[in-house]
């Protein structure tokens, strides 16, 4: 059975080592500056248990138990339509703010399992733990964050060139049970929400950074794991009518230092193999699964913020200029370019190389959404002030100046418009704000630009993984079609 969400936040309640703000954290369930977010994510687990989303976000375990749909390995195209409508199901519940929620990791680990033969390296097989951590943690609900970049020290170096040894994350001792690392990762984005931790690296290693080519998953309790969390939205946010999102989705980013933390041998993936450590990414689904769920809530978001403008536009009595319309014309070609993205990347689907024939997203097109998605946020963003004007600036503190019997007849007088009323109107733009403007609003566009990694890691990915020959072919079919003295007809 998948848990609910009290359950959930009951095994929040582990000791594991937060800090925030100066101070290490108690208990990061009634903390303000977690609290509510962790309910979000709660919120998600109870609607697996909803009679009308079970069959959606869940499948039946050969065990007979049910599991998350997201960690079903996919065996045709239908699967992995029917994997997308759980993530846009879950999506929908936080308006596509919340990125790393527990199925985004779960369908990276089906891409594991999809191909768990890429783990066998040419001395030491990780393949048996690969199978072993997937049922693991579907059996038993798990949500995994994952950290999986260095540290920006100094990045002409490469891991072992640094000017400490331990500053990437490292092996550090070998024991007969399993291995010792220390080190450090970013950014571990909802990490102090999940219950492990899949640690690894996405840098293109050199064979002498072998103590660097890990992959393992810890539980975030574990001795020695410390989490040093950015400033938290939620803590600022003082009510839900004025932060809407910030309030309830700041899914949280922290540094994540690993000290001396012991790992066993059952949970190490990849070890001491450079090229094991690369192809985890690339010749298994995982990354692409990965693109198919950023891809969803990325459309999911659109679609949302689509919406606002829309809204907006009402309120602001000018939906039906012109110019207004092409505005909002412009959001919904983009949102359909994010959704055909989706759908292509499904109906093209491909056979996982080696046996038992899974299926995975196309891989060019999940690299094209890449080039295409990051892009297009911020344009999204700027269209939408654009149409929102001063209105978005123009609001009163809080929501107390609306209850204030000085300050409300001054509101209901100056802030409103044809048939949108003032706490109505205050409302939308604080919504809108919050999407647009906010730190939570800055944090997100900057989370769609490099959630992926940086964009001179995943657009030379697309020259890599595409079929550069077939373009360059037509193009040499168009040169070889004449010659130099050819005339024209
Ligand atoms: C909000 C947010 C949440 C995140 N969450 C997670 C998470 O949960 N887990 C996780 O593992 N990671 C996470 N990340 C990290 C993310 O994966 C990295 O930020 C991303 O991979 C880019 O790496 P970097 O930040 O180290 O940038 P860098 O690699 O340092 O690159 C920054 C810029 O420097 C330049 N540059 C650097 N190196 C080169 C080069 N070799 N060639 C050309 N130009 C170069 C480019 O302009 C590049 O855009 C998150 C990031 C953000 C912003």
């Amino acid at each position: 059975m998948t848990r609910t969400g009290s359950e959930y936040i009951e095994s929040l309640r582990d000791g594991r080592e937060v800090w925030y703000d100066g101070e290490r954290v108690k208990d990061i369930t009634v903390h303000p500056a977690f609290h509510n977010t962790i309910r979000s994510i709660a919120g998600l687990y109870d609607r697996t248990h909803e009679p009308d989303l079970r069959d959606v976000l869940t499948v039946r375990a050969p065990d007979g138990g049910r599991v998350l749909r997201a960690y079903q390995v996919p065996m045709t195209r239908m699967d992995l339509v029917a994997k997308r409508v759980a993530f846009k199901a879950w999506a929908e519940a936080s308006f596509g703010f919340l990125g790393r929620s527990p199925d985004y990791m779960a369908t990276a680990i089906s891409g594991f399992a999809a191909a768990p033969h890429v783990f066998t390296g040419a001395t030491f097989d990780g393949a048996p733990n690969v199978l072993d951590f997937h049922a693991r943690m579907a059996r038993n609900d798990l949500f995994e964050a994952h950290t999986l970049v260095n540290p920006q020290i100094d990045r002409t170096k490469t891991p072992s060139q640094q000017e400490e040894d331990d500053l990437y994350l490292r092996v550090v001792r070998e024991r007969d049970d399993g291995i010792v690392v220390r080190g450090a990762k970013m950014v571990g984005t909802g990490a102090v929400f999940g219950d492990e931790i899949l640690v690894g690296t996405t840098q293109r290693l050199a064979p002498a950074d072998a103590d660097y080519a890990l992959s393992f998953s810890v539980p975030v309790s574990s001795p020695g794991v410390k989490f040093v969390s950015r400033a938290s939205y939620e803590d600022k946010a003082r009510s839900v009518f004025d932060y809407p999102l910030a309030s309830r989705f700041d899914e949280n980013d922290a540094l994540v230092v690993y000290d001396n933390v012991f790992v066993p041998w059952e949970n190490v993936l990849v070890y001491r193999d450079v090229d094991v450590c690369n192809s985890q990414w690339w010749k298994t689904p995982a990354f692409v699964n990965f693109v198919h769920h950023g891809a969803t809530r990325l459309w999911t978001k659109f679609e949302f913020l689509t919406g606002i403008a829309l809204l907006i536009a009402k309120a602001n009595n000018t939906a039906k200029l012109p110019p207004v319309q092409a505005q909002i014309g412009k959001l919904m070609g983009w949102l359909n370019t994010m959704r055909s993205m989706v759908l292509a990347l499904e109906a093209a689907c491909e056979t996982v190389d080696g046996p038992g024939g899974p299926v995975q997203p196309n891989k060019e097109i999940s690299c094209a959404q890449l080039a295409v998605g990051p892009e297009l946020y911020p344009q999204v963003l700027n269209e939408i002030k654009l149409l929102a004007g001063g209105g978005l600036i123009q609001l009163p503190a809080s929501f107390q100046d609306l209850l204030n019997p000085e300050t409300v007849p001054l509101l209901r007088k100056y802030i409103r418009s044809p048939g949108c009323p003032t706490e109505e109107r205050v409302k939308l733009f604080k919504l809108a704000w919050d999407a647009l403007g906010s730190e939570f609003a800055g944090r997100h566009e900057h989370y769609e630009r490099f959630y992926h990694g940086a964009p001179h890691v995943y657009l030379s990915a697309i020259v890599r993984e595409g079929d550069t020959d077939a373009y360059e072919r037509l193009a040499q079919t168009c040169l070889d079609g004449y010659e130099l003295h050819e005339e024209a007809p």
